[in-house]
């Protein structure tokens, strides 16, 4: 008899298959150990050391490598550590490098998820484009929501008597069940004050469709951040536009880690 080898979920090929986290190593890092594995049930922390076992060398050290040596610099520089309550952000990307990265991380928290069946079939598509194979931008609708720390007003005292620090890292699916929402799915992906919101069509759908989704979207949810989109490699978020770090907020993740 012979056994099938499984395959990459990258490139498909039977080649060696080695153990990849979800986040590149370079910010899982930066976390303390507590942090990254405690407490699966918390709305605020994620087994962001899950690791995927089916990615192979070559994709590992080859294309993926890429991105995720350019995710880093992009974490270091902007979004570690959190912001301080009442700042503003300036944000500067390359959008494809950010995008493959992203979908890539969606990717694997998805394999990784007992239930995520739904969402990998839905991220297999833009396997092509997170390997950087292809020339077209997808059909991916991305935001960015700033979430600063905040200070924590003790209500017996009257005085502030510390922060709550967006200090967080996670990639999950949002439920959401407003106009259009069959027609897609939508993925966060949480490091520190930087939440990206990855809205990915599952058909093709017309633009006027698009529209109405993400405005029920940003009215239910109330945190559906700034467009960035593939013309743009900058971004200035003043004050009135973010958002800070209550326990509300958290609840308004879901617990799910699809
Ligand atoms: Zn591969």
């Amino acid at each position: 008899m012979v056994s099938k080898k499984r395959s990459c979920a990258f490139c498909g090929e039977q080649n060696n298959l080695t153990r990849e986290h979800i986040f590149p190593n370079g910010v899982i890092r930066t976390y303390e150990e507590a942090l990254l594995s405690l407490n699966d049930k918390s709305d605020r922390y994620f087994k962001a050391d899950l690791v995927v076992k089916d990615v192979c060398e070559s994709c590992n050290n080859g294309a993926l490598s890429v991105i995720d040596g350019y995710f880093v610099k992009l974490f270091e520089s902007h979004m570690h550590p959190p912001l301080l309550p009442g700042d503003s952000a300036e944000f500067e990307f390359n959008y494809n490098y950010l995008l493959r990265e992203l979908l890539k991380i969606s990717y694997n928290s998805a394999r990784a998820s007992a239930d995520g069946f739904r969402a990998v079939a839905a991220l297999r598509k833009y396997v092509p484009y997170i390997l950087g194979n292809v020339s077209y931008t997808p059909d991916v609708i991305l935001r960015l929501q700033i979430v600063t720390s905040s200070k924590r007003f003790n209500t017996h005292t009257n005085q502030i008597d510390g922060t709550m620090d967006a200090e967080l890292l996670r990639s999950c699916k949002i439920s959401y069940n407003g106009p259009q929402h069959s027609n897609f799915m939508i993925r966060l992906i949480a490091l520190n004050s930087f939440w990206f919101y990855l809205i990915i069509p599952l058909k093709s759908v017309s633009s006027s469709k698009k529209e109405t989704f993400i405005n029920g979207f940003k009215d239910n949810i109330r945190l559906s951040g700034v467009p960035i989109n593939s013309t743009m490699d900058f971004v200035s978020i003043p004050k009135e536009k973010t958002t800070y770090m209550h326990p509300g907020l958290l609840e308004s993740m879901s617990r799910k880690h699809v």
